[in-house]
């Protein structure tokens, strides 16, 4: 099999990169180069490793984007796209069904917490959240209480780029340049423990962020609010995972106040912590709503979903309002193809790949943990197999190292060197490698950061910068 920039593709020509700076926007640009940036071209790929345009095999470090979760060139994968492309590529969901769609929708509710027990399939992340949301708006608009409509979500978050979920974002740079409906949304505090307030141990910081949630709600009024949208563990606000209990208190009060409860799992489901959902294996939490994509086609194709609660759909069904549309669809919901890859993907997740992710995990966060030693470091955190290295100015204020600095793009740099590919967010960098990845390749990628992460400090020792 020939690489290369024409790859698998002929008649790609050559200079790929040069074409991108000229035609290509690529997401997340800055003013300066939007339109006309150089990034690394990636031709091929196979299990956890990815091969860039110079011919440099890397390990990939992120998966990709959280998603590339059995790995690269699983052939079963590819398999059973042809197939089902060659047999039925399409149906209009509006008024046609297809099997695939329905069979997904079983599995995924049985894989379920709770009563969850429906699917809506979506294009991926961003329009699963979107499609929970505007779903929790219909169905207060239907049961009456159309002022019940508010959104609870914290500093951290990240839920995704159309309007309102973006509205919902909560990283630092999100909105300092980029419109929101703040009208809808209420912030409240991210469930950080490595930057909770000096003091307090990690209890009594839970006990503040749960008085804050219920404090928030008693002044705005629960009657106002219509959901809390949360991810189990904040993946792009840098794998914050939350204190112990917190979630679960959290998810009682939603319950008190009749606020609905959405967990957004499209970094956390399908293996990534161990299980096809952690909302309920891994926190003991049964939300009404569960958002999921990435890891649900491991990246092979655009694909998302929300797991809508019995209780919700039984409550519409009852309504006074049998005539009241949920005016909401997309071209390609219940995409045949998506949804039969999908069953694949399950199907090998479920016989292979949940029980090694959750033998290697331990073994993942103990190595990079060891990375704590070297001084730039404030933090290594995670769970199962998503980890953050954390780098600070010093460990005492923990202050972030600041964005012109571009500690993580640095380290990513040197990493790319080496052979492995990691994710830069400002000072930080997230590891979450394809779930089957093995102890000899957590090594290599230990190790590859640990020099990464040396060269950065020398760098910038050298260039007085820390
Ligand atoms: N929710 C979470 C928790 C995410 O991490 C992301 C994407 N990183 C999204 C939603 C949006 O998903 P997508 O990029 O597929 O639209």
């Amino acid at each position: 099999r020939e690489t290369g920039s024409g790859g698998a593709n002929a008649g790609i020509p050559e200079n790929a990169v040069e074409i991108a700076r000229r035609h290509l926007v690529q997401p997340w640009p800055v003013a300066g180069s939007v339109g006309a940036e150089a990034r690394a071209l990636i031709d091929d790929g196979e299990g956890v490793y990815i091969t860039d345009g110079d011919g440099k095999r890397l390990i990939d470090g992120p998966a990709g984007m959280w998603c590339t979760n059995l790995g690269h060139r699983r052939e079963e994968l590819a398999r059973v796209m042809y197939e089902q492309a060659m047999q039925l590529s399409y149906n209009t969901p509006w008024y046609t069904m297809n099997a695939p769609a329905a069979e997904l929708a079983r599995r995924i509710a049985a894989a379920a917490p709770g009563e969850l027990s429906h699917v809506f399939f979506t294009t991926g992340g961003s329009s699963a959240v979107e499609t929970a949301l505007r779903f929790m708006q219909f169905y207060n608009n239907v049961r009456g209480r159309p002022d019940k409509k508010l959104i609870l979500s914290r500093g951290g978050a990240y839920h995704g780029s159309t309007y309102l979920a973006a509205s919902l974002n909560g990283r630092p740079r999100d909105r300092d340049w980029m419109d929101g409906t703040d009208d809808l949304v209420v912030k409240l505090s991210s469930p950080d423990p490595f930057r909770r307030p000096k003091g307090l141990d990690v209890n009594a910081f839970a006990n503040l962020l749960v008085e804050e949630f219920r404090d928030r709600i008693a002044a705005i009024g629960a009657d106002k609010i219509g959901a809390f949208v949360g991810e189990p563990v904040q993946a792009s606000g840098g794998v914050i995972v939350p204190p112990d209990g917190y979630l679960q208190r959290i998810r009682e009060i939603c319950r008190e106040n009749d606020i609905l409860y959405i967990s957004d799992e499209v970094v956390t489901a399908f293996g990534r912590l161990g299980h096809v959902f952690a909302s309920g294996d891994v926190f003991g939490l049964d939300p009404d709503m569960i958002t999921f994509a990435k890891g649900v086609t491991s990246g092979y194709f655009p694909l998302g979903g929300v797991v809508i609660s019995e209780r919700l759909l039984e409550e519409l069904r009852r309504s006074n309002h049998p005539d009241a549309m949920f005016a909401h669809g997309l071209t390609y919901t219940s995409h045949p193809i998506g949804c039969a890859l999908a069953l694949k993907n399950l199907d090998i997740l479920e016989d292979e790949v949940l029980a090694h992710a959750r033998e290697v995990a331990p073994y993942f966060q103990t190595r990079l943990k060891t990375l704590e030693d070297l001084p730039l470091v404030g933090e290594v955190r995670g769970l199962g197999l998503m980890a953050c290295v954390d780098c600070v100015a010093d460990r005492e204020s923990k202050n972030p190292l600041q964005l012109d600095k571009a500690v993580g793009a640095r380290i990513d740099a040197h990493c790319h060197e080496l052979g492995l590919l990691v994710r830069p967010l400002i000072n930080m960098c997230v590891m979450s490698p394809p779930l089957i990845i093995t102890h000899e390749q957590i090594d290599t990628m230990v190790a590859i950061l640990r020099e990464g992460i040396s060269r950065t400090m020398e760098d910038l020792r050298r260039e007085g910068l820390w």
